[in-house]
């Protein structure tokens, strides 16, 4: 799902993180399923937890030296680029 690379500031990807099913034992995976704000997907969970770097118009505020990952979580990119589709279009 690369047809888009345009920011739309939505803020989803900044209010997400994703933790892969392998670093989460079988004993808190069935703690963290009960829980509201989570998506559970085939390799990993999306949590709804919101960067508190993030401004109220969905802007970075630490742009020039957010973490490497935050560049490399986009939308457009391969990482986790068809979860964060989906998560933006149900207004997760
Ligand atoms: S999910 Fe995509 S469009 Fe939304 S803020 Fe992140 S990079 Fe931008
Ligand atoms: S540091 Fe900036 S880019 Fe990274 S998650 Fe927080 S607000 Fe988003």
């Amino acid at each position: 799902m690369k047809e888009n690379n345009e920011c739309t500031k939505c803020g989803t990807c900044c209010k997400t993180i994703f933790i892969p099913l392998t670093l989460i034992s079988n004993e808190m995976f069935a703690l963290l399923k009960m829980r509201k704000g989570i998506r559970i997907f085939e390799n990993c969970i999306a949590l709804k937890a919101p960067c508190k770097h993030l401004t109220e118009n969905n802007l970075c505020s630490i742009q020039d030296n957010k973490p490497r990952l935050c560049s490399e979580e986009t939308c457009w990119t391969d990482t986790h680029c068809k979860e964060l589709q989906e998560l933006k279009n149900e207004g997760f």
